[in-house]
């Protein structure tokens, strides 16, 4: 059995893939369900009075923002940085501009590729031709 040291209270427990204990697991879902459950009720909520509210810290709560898993709403909310541009944003890593930049980018890194061998169609040729000669040879 691999034992180890739960890394948020330090009671050893028995290894299951998880770095901290099923107790501590337990808890925080636990404050995960007051933070949603509050949130479901008061929409509007600030990060203070969600925390005030259920015990939770500010910095759990902060945590789930970043996780995107739960989200903040009221419009001066805005707790995380975008990771891309600094941009203060509601929930999740990056803001809705970045994640738009990031989808154009990545299908512009991503274009280039099928289209260089075109640009070296000439080169290719040749190994075509090449690759056949050889074949002929074996036939
Ligand atoms: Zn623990
Ligand atoms: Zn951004």
């Amino acid at each position: 059995m691999d034992l180890r040291n739960c890394k948020k209270c330090g009671r050893v427990f028995a290894y299951n893939g998880s770095e901290i204990c099923s107790r501590c697991l337990g808890d925080d879902e636990g404050d995960f369900k007051k933070v949603k459950e509050y949130l479901y009720d008061n929409p509007g909520a600030t990060i203070v009075e969600v925390s005030e509210e259920t015990g939770v810290s500010e910095k759990k709560i902060l945590r789930y923002l970043r996780e995107s898993r739960i989200e903040i709403r009221e419009a001066d909310n805005l707790l995380l940085d975008c990771q891309r541009c600094g941009k203060p944003i509601q929930s999740g890593r990056f803001c809705d501009k970045c994640v738009v930049e990031m989808k154009k980018e990545f299908t512009a890194a991503v274009k280039p590729k099928y289209k260089q061998p075109k640009v070296k169609a000439p080169s290719k040729q040749n190994t075509q031709m090449y690759t056949a000669e050889i074949r002929k040879k074996y036939k």
